[in-house]
């Protein structure tokens, strides 16, 4: 079966200023090397149109209005010290959420056995109520949400691999006993949380914080513990916060993996999937800021989210 790649056009307009790392670039080099690729297996699909209550299943209404409210009409503003808005921001941001829900109606729909969101602004900084670290509305997290109130799921695994904690995606889920929140991480590091003490009402949070400098060895002998937790919630559906800022190009932070790392864990992520839930996964990118990794990194991703489809 296919594996689905969203985007559209409008991550082009969210301008975060001259010398920004989450820049227009990211999302160009990754779109065109699979167009390059021209790989029939891969079904490119545009972000669906959302309605707000689909937001609201996540995000606070205030802090909805407050972003809605924010995009200026020209120039540059910003949400948090981190985050800078543009006018085209407002499509990209909402297009970012609507790449997630096209991407599940499409496993749901068998147009793909999977898929991966090829989108910018990233979201997992973002809680209910607070834009942080680039993120301005939590992409993955308003897909869980959206498995849980429109399809029913009971049990909805996230597994963030983004070099930085997600800790907008665990405040989401903290009190969440359907949603299984994983973490791998750069510990300490920004944005400070991602703790293994940091476990959820429900033991619902697995934190695995890793000291700068580990290498892919020691990565994947951690992430085997992910893949244990998976295993014993039995997910119903799985959705991967993709950030590929562990490479150890990246300049954001001190990790050492190497671009086939990406083809690894995804792998091991889909066949632990496999077991549970016919491998119904869907991926959605988050960091990463060495062009060129990033570039090679989501190619081998998708490569194998395309073989163990
Ligand atoms: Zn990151």
């Amino acid at each position: 079966m296919k594996t689905g790649l969203v985007t559209s056009d409008s991550y082009k307009d969210h301008d975060t200023g001259p010398g920004h790392p989450e820049q227009i670039a990211r999302v160009s080099i990754i779109n065109e090397n699979f167009k390059k690729l021209n790989n029939k297996n891969i079904l490119w699909k545009r972000p669906s149109i959302i309605t707000e209550d689909i937001i609201k299943d996540t995000h606070d209404s205030n802090y909805i209005d407050l972003v809605k409210s924010s995009f200026p009409n020209k120039g540059f503003s910003s949400l948090d010290g981190d985050t800078i808005i543009s006018p085209g921001s407002k499509n990209a941001t909402f297009d970012a959420v609507g790449s997630i829900i096209a991407a599940i109606d499409g496993v749901q729909n068998k147009e793909f056995k999977n898929a991966f969101c090829s989108v910018r602004p990233p979201g997992h900084h973002c809680n209910q109520n607070k834009a942080a670290g680039f993120c301005i509305l939590n992409n993955v997290a308003i897909g869980a949400n959206y498995l849980i109130n429109k399809y029913k799921y009971n049990k909805v695994a996230i597994i963030d691999f983004d070099v930085h904690h997600g800790n907008g995606t665990q405040d989401i889920f903290y009190n969440n006993k359907n949603v299984l929140f994983i973490s791998t991480h750069q510990y300490p590091y920004y944005p400070g949380t991602g703790s293994e003490k940091e476990k959820g009402k429900f033991n619902n949070i697995y934190n695995i914080p890793l000291p700068a400098g580990t290498n892919s060895e020691e990565y994947l002998n951690a992430f085997e513990f992910a893949l244990k937790k998976l295993e014993k919630f039995q997910p119903e559906f799985v959705l991967i916060s993709a950030g590929f800022d562990g490479h150890k190009a990246d300049p954001l932070a001190q990790l050492k993996l190497n671009t086939n790392d990406y083809y690894e864990i995804t792998k091991r992520i889909l066949k632990t999937s496999k077991k549970f839930c016919n491998g119904k996964v869907v991926s959605i990118l988050e960091g990463g800021y060495d062009l060129e990794a990033l570039k090679d990194s989501t190619k081998r991703h998708v490569d194998a989210l395309l073989e163990f489809n």
